[in-house]
């Protein structure tokens, strides 16, 4: 049977579950010897705005085969489909897809409602699980600009809605804006615990915090202590492509080596955001 959100995010367990974002078979194959080293589950994602550049209907079907050969939950995620997109989520559904984000936090709250419920009411057919969310996380998805000025103006989610929304949708998780956003930050990012710990305490369902890269470890810590229990991050893993491509160009045109140690890169980042969401003291990849 596939997993889904709901077979991994537990609102009583101490720890959250990371979830990272793919563009290539690479990233996916990255997340899945990571998860099998450290034995933790987690969530490969696909950005909505990523589903057709990188050929998405595709590259899935190699994925599922390599979530298939571990005995690891491992959930494949639709990350922020637009209110827009129910055709893409149809699709991603019938792909094989365990779960879907509908992201109509640019709504008002009834139509973001909506929007939702239709996903909810497609997806959990599919025995697939929903993330909603409300409050908007500013930047955007898979784009690792820095932040032009800190994210500190967003307003956060207000509890007494999302517990409202919750119960109108029967969503599984639900992403707050807490103080994070989407890319590299140029500072600390300042985010609202309070804020994490009253909706921990008002709602039923596991909360989710997105835009990880570049959170300090101490806070991304009691981010979860007080009640997130997925966190999105991927930003850091386009980050550290790209400083590897720069890095590399002086060592001679052996691609394939090129390719492996990119993928040791992200074995190494990844390992370092499971281990540091399930409080455990494993610093790298190597020493899992
Ligand atoms: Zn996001």
């Amino acid at each position: 049977m596939k997993t889904n959100l709901n077979h991994l995010l537990n609102k009583d367990s101490p720890s959250a579950i990371g979830s990272f974002n793919i563009l290539d078979l690479d990233m996916a194959l990255s997340i899945i010897d990571c998860a099998e080293a450290l034995q933790k589950p987690v969530i490969i994602g696909i950005a909505s705005r990523h589903f057709n550049d990188i050929r998405a209907p595709l590259l899935v079907p190699s994925i599922l085969k390599a979530i298939e050969t571990t005995e690891l939950p491992i959930a494949l995620h639709l990350d922020h489909a637009a209110p827009d997109q129910f055709d893409m989520i149809k699709q991603a559904l019938d792909l094989g897809f365990s779960s879907i984000m509908i992201d109509g936090s640019l709504l008002p709250l009834e139509e973001n409602i909506a929007i939702t419920n239709k996903v909810v009411e497609i997806s959990h057919r599919y025995n697939a699980s929903v993330e909603g969310e409300i409050g908007g996380i500013a930047g955007e998805e898979g784009v690792a600009d820095t932040q032009a000025d800190s994210p500190e103006y967003i307003p956060y989610t207000d509890a007494v809605e999302a517990q409202q929304f919750v119960t109108a949708t029967n969503v599984d998780a639900l992403a707050i804006a807490v103080g994070t956003a989407h890319g590299i930050y140029k500072s600390e990012p300042h985010i609202n615990f309070d804020v994490i710990k009253e909706i921990s305490s008002m709602l039923d369902v596991p909360l989710v915090m997105h835009g990880a890269t570049g959170v300090s470890d101490a806070s991304m810590q009691k981010a979860v202590t007080n009640g997130i229990r997925k966190i999105n991050y991927f930003s850091g893993l386009l980050q550290t492509a790209m400083d590897e491509i720069r890095g590399y160009e002086s060592q001679g045109n052996d691609f394939l080596l090129f390719k492996q140690q990119m993928q040791k890169q992200w074995r190494d980042v990844i390992a370092e955001q499971i281990a540091l969401y399930a409080n455990l003291p494993v610093k790298s990849y190597k020493q899992a």
